[in-house]
């Protein structure tokens, strides 16, 4: 490499949606000049390549981490736009309430920022992302969603009737009609690998900002450190191709998940009492349910409605808040979403109660002792708060019970993950109990920004990926306001 091409305007690390939607922003307020590298760990892995080898990344799992608690899973796909590749598309905002936990409700801790501060970054990423969605919500919009919302199932159809203020549309990135990208979705039910690319990827959605001629993309580049000096770091050293490399740049941006943010900067000897704590995400409880003379799987999205009854509330104080989801393929829990009753079979609904978490510190991911490359992970445990909330789950059903004809509960059974990794590179207010600020600037290390989930104070019942994309945008937007 040249010593013109070690020296970049910013070095991001990343494709997924946290570093995606801060380059697609960086550039629109960056000069002509600017020069960016990008760097990611994976391969390009088009979408052929993926539905040929029936997998999103050419690196397995076992590659890049390992999980000392095998029976938590967490789902990673490096590679080319990161996690979306294998998401689901759900694209539910958060409540304001999630921001406020604390001082709303005397637990755990708030966010450094609030609601308002992303409402209109949460409406951009919705457009960018075509989310499909209704003309009602139950948080605060200042602007419709792009994409009218998907049928709901006859089961969700009964539930909003009953609860107009409880039961709503999935707001979701599967498209609910065709975009210029991307296919209509038709309730295959496999979303982790859509075959009609009707969710939203970086790839058939954001790969633009990787044509700008300011933006260098280097695939298979493994960030090995940051190098620091006088108080900022000052370089950065990857390997790529059997070569060791290393460039400079006056900003650097992580962007790599929950698990690898934390895992570069402990390589890099960064230290922080937290850095690598407070893994986490939702407790789920996946719960089967028989109806008497009502059909399921008829609404035309995977997930086909989303129940905010146990979300927002003075309840909280006391347990975890939930947020259900209705699964629509009768493939989601294999033998337990069918019925065998003759005529009968789809008189079944299933739902997944996802409930709001506080982080406990000895949840970890760190290195890998024999082996520096990778990151481990260790799981000990939800919170009580979040078992609390898991608890009611029967008084829940029963409440659903004045819209649904439910016969008997199938099966209830612990989720082993709802596919969000969160929390160890905590933001807040003050350094000595967080890592990055309500800006995601490293509260030591000025020029250096920890983006996506890792910042994530508590888990919140939402899906997690238009918040990690906006405040991606939120941070950029502060990079370039805080320079004028
Ligand atoms: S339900 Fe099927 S078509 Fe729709 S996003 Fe999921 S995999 Fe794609």
């Amino acid at each position: 490499m040249s010593a013109e091409q070690t020296q970049f305007d910013v070095v991001i690390v990343g494709t997924g949606f946290a570093g995606s939607f801060f380059l697609m922003r960086y550039l629109e307020h960056a000069d002509p000049t600017a020069r960016v590298l990008v760097l990611e760990r994976g391969g390009a892995d088009p979408k052929p390549w993926q539905l040929e080898q029936r997998r999103t990344s050419s690196l397995a799992p076992e590659d890049v981490f390992v999980n000392l608690t095998p029976e938590k899973e967490w789902l990673t796909s490096p590679g080319f736009g990161g996690n979306s590749k294998c998401w689901w598309g759900g694209a539910t905002r958060m409540m304001p309430g999630d921001f406020e936990l604390h001082s709303r409700y005397g637990v755990g801790s708030d966010w450094p920022l609030r609601y308002d501060d992303l409402e209109q970054h949460y409406g951009v990423v919705e457009t960018v992302m075509a989310v499909s969605g209704p003309p009602d919500s139950p948080m605060p919009r200042s602007r419709p969603f792009p994409l009218p919302p998907h049928r709901m199932s006859d089961p969700d159809a009964l539930l909003k009737k009953h609860f107009p203020d409880g039961w709503f549309h999935p707001a979701t990135a599967r498209a609910s009609v065709p975009t210029p990208t991307r296919a209509a979705c038709c309730a295959s039910g496999i979303c982790e690998l859509c075959p009609v690319d009707a969710k939203f990827t970086i790839q058939n959605g954001l790969s633009a900002p990787y044509q700008d001629p300011r933006v260098t993309l280097r695939l298979h580049a493994e960030v090995e450190a940051l190098e620091t000096a006088g108080g900022a770091v000052s370089a950065l050293r990857y390997t790529s191709g059997g070569r060791n490399e290393r460039v400079q740049a006056p900003l650097f941006v992580l962007g790599a998940s929950a698990l690898f943010n934390p895992h570069i900067l402990l390589r890099s000897g960064i230290a922080h009492p937290l850095l690598g704590k407070r893994l986490h995400e939702q407790m789920s409880i996946d719960v089967c349910l028989d109806l008497g003379g009502v059909k399921s799987y008829n609404g035309s999205s995977m997930i086909s409605g989303n129940g905010y009854l146990f979300y927002e509330g003075e309840h909280r104080r006391e347990h975890a808040a939930c947020l259900i989801e209705t699964w629509n393929s009768p493939f989601a829990y294999q033998s337990a979403s069918l019925r065998m009753e003759r005529g009968r079979w789809n008189e079944r609904t299933c739902m997944r109660f996802m409930f709001d978490e506080l982080p406990r510190e000895d949840n970890t991911v760190g290195i890998y002792g024999p082996n520096p490359r990778l990151a481990v992970t260790q799981f000990r445990g939800y919170s009580d708060y979040a078992q609390r909330g898991v608890d009611l789950v029967p008084q829940m059903v029963g409440k659903l019970s004045a819209a649904l004809p439910i016969e008997r509960i199938v099966s209830t059974s612990l989720g082993d993950t709802t596919a969000h990794i969160q929390g160890t590179v905590v933001m807040g207010e003050d350094p000595a109990t967080s890592i990055v600020d309500r800006h995601l600037v490293h509260h030591q290390y000025r020029n250096l920004l920890v983006l996506g989930a890792s910042a994530f104070p508590t888990a919140t019942p939402a899906y997690p990926t238009v918040t990690v994309s906006a405040l991606s945008l939120w941070a950029a937007d502060h990079l370039f306001a805080s320079a004028a």
